[in-house]
């Protein structure tokens, strides 16, 4: 569950509660209730272009570019390119709620060099991030975009604080050896503050946004994409565009084409929101786009199964530990999704505790919202909770007093972690009951470091970008948590300049 915050038209913070499954029935209310005007049902500039080749009658309406999807890419590609003097341009979203799968992002967004670490005295670099990001992906991420991208890690966390989304809560997730993971002050999923920030300089900017706008297809006028054929409240219609930026998120939604690709994930519960159906992927592949590495789907091993809830993996880090249903731990925490979530599957009933303290669930702000919403399992002491998960006492004490001699006595961990390990304090223990979900594609559109989709000879297509989720190669077969914010905030960033620049 979320809490999914946007500026009303008054400029006052509203609040509500969000979940996958009440994003679209939830949103009807909040039309209702007006929330959505002032990004505007309809709210766009109309421009005195002819619209491009292949636009319907009536359509008329053109821009420099047109930014596909709400989410943290989309939005940052129109702060740039507005920040960059493009501002003749409009952001689609074919949801009734802007965000995405932002809005839920949890644990963090990775930078390296930053600010905020050098303040907190932790040491880090762009090469060792690069390199982790590498290796976390087997050596299968585009080595190039990864060095991009952690090159313009520490530049992105300052130009968002710049927009008032300040991330200096710094913790660790699977696959890094340093704390690079950057979240807002108080530990909160660093989704809730992003989506308000940045949604909040969108609306400074006065930059249109039009919601229930649902892209279609791609028009073309020979090799260039020259605009977006949408279906707008329920009529077609197209937009014509210098240029269209594609950032249409994932496709975890869209249980067709999950299979599609993975046959093997068919029934996996998912962690996305209803509107990551794999849109961006069709669109660019008929428009002569490569897709590359689509079968690279990342399950988390940390989903609530009942409500598809991802429990951050910020919990893990902050010293939380996976046992099995007969109290015991079976493999590194800290180790990445793809090896976890496989150990997980192995395990009786091919689920596992998530296990903590009071000082884990104190440290992070989002558990208190899991438990209201009835995941989390609590007793007064390790028996108290033994019995509340049915699993035997004496093999939970043991494996608790284990794990603490690890931190307490220096111990080797018998699973070799050696991140994120903090001794349980006597008192409150809690778990939360988890398998894994679907939860990100990590393939999608091939671009090259201006964000342009590439056709499968590696040549640009003329008018095409693509940033987030809907680009592929970056991670390779397994993402680091807190990866995917950084690359789409880079890449989002990046390819609004680039497009700026392109049409001065
Ligand atoms: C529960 C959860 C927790 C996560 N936690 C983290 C984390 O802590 N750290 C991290 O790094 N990553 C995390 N991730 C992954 C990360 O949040 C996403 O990869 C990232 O937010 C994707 O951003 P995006 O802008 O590319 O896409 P999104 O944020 O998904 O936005 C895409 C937007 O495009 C819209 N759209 C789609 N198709 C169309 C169309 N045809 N026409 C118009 N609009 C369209 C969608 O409705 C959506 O609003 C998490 C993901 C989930 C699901």
């Amino acid at each position: 569950m979320s809490e999914y915050r946007e500026n009303g038209a008054s400029g006052q913070k509203r609040s509500y509660r969000l979940t996958r499954r009440s994003f679209v029935a939830g949103v009807g209310a909040m039309g209702a209730l007006g929330v959505l005007g002032s990004f505007g049902l309809t709210g766009c500039a109309p421009s005195g272009d002819k619209a491009a080749d292949g636009a319907d009658e009536g359509a008329g309406e053109s821009y420099d570019a047109v930014i596909v999807g709400t989410g943290g890419a989309g939005l940052s590609a129109a702060i740039a390119a507005y920040d960059k003097g493009l501002t003749n341009i409009v952001i689609l979203e074919k949801m009734a709620v802007n965000g995405g799968n932002t809005n839920f992002s949890s644990s963090g967004m990775n930078a390296s060099e930053t600010k905020f670490q050098k303040e907190q005295g932790i040491e880090d670099s762009n090469d060792l991030f690069a390199q982790e990001t590498l290796d976390g992906g087997h050596n299968t991420g585009d080595p190039e975009l990864v060095q991009f991208m952690c090159d313009n890690s520490a530049g992105a966390i300052d130009w968002l604080d710049g927009l008032g989304v300040k991330l200096d809560n710094i913790t660790l997730t699977g696959g890094m050896s340093v704390k690079r993971c950057h979240r807002p002050t108080d530990g909160s999923a660093v989704g809730l503050t992003l989506i308000p920030g940045l949604l909040a300089a969108v609306e400074e900017r006065g930059i249109p946004t039009k919601m229930s706008c649902e892209a279609k297809e791609l028009v073309k006028d020979g090799d260039a994409v020259t605009g977006v054929k949408v279906d707008l409240d329920g009529k077609e219609t197209v937009i014509g565009a210098k240029a269209v930026i594609l950032a249409t998120g994932g496709l975890g939604a869209n249980a067709e084409m999950v299979t599609k690709y993975r046959p093997d994930l068919e029934g996996y519960v998912t962690t996305n929101q209803p509107g990551a159906t794999g849109d961006g992927y069709t669109m660019a592949e008929q428009a002569g786009a490569e897709l590359v590495q689509m079968e690279q789907i990342q399950i988390h091993p940390t989903v609530e199964q009942e409500t598809s809830t991802l429990i951050a993996e910020g919990v893990r880090g902050g010293g939380a530990i996976l046992v099995n249903s007969e109290g015991n731990r079976f493999f590194d925490e800290m180790s990445t999704r793809d090896k976890v979530s496989a150990a997980e599957l192995e395990q009786p009933g091919g689920f596992a505790w998530c296990v903590f303290d009071q000082q884990v669930y104190d440290a992070n702000t989002a558990i208190a919202k899991y438990e209201k919403s009835g995941l989390v399992q609590k007793g007064g002491n390790v028996a108290e909770l033994a019995e509340a998960i049915e699993v035997d006492p004496a093999a939970l004490q043991a494996t608790i007093d284990a794990y603490n001699a690890i931190t307490t006595d220096g111990a080797a961990d018998e699973f070799g972690r050696t991140e994120g390990c903090i001794a349980f304090a006597d008192g409150n223990m809690y778990a939360i009951k988890v398998a894994p979900g679907i939860h990100h594609e990590m393939g999608g559109v091939k671009i090259n470091e201006k964000n342009e989709a590439l056709d499968a000879s590696g040549n640009p297509i003329p008018g095409l970008y693509a940033a987030g989720e809907v680009t592929g190669g970056i991670h390779g077969d397994n993402r680091i948590g807190g990866n995917a914010v950084c690359d789409i905030i880079v890449f989002g960033r990046n390819v609004g300049e680039v497009v700026a620049d392109a049409l001065a």
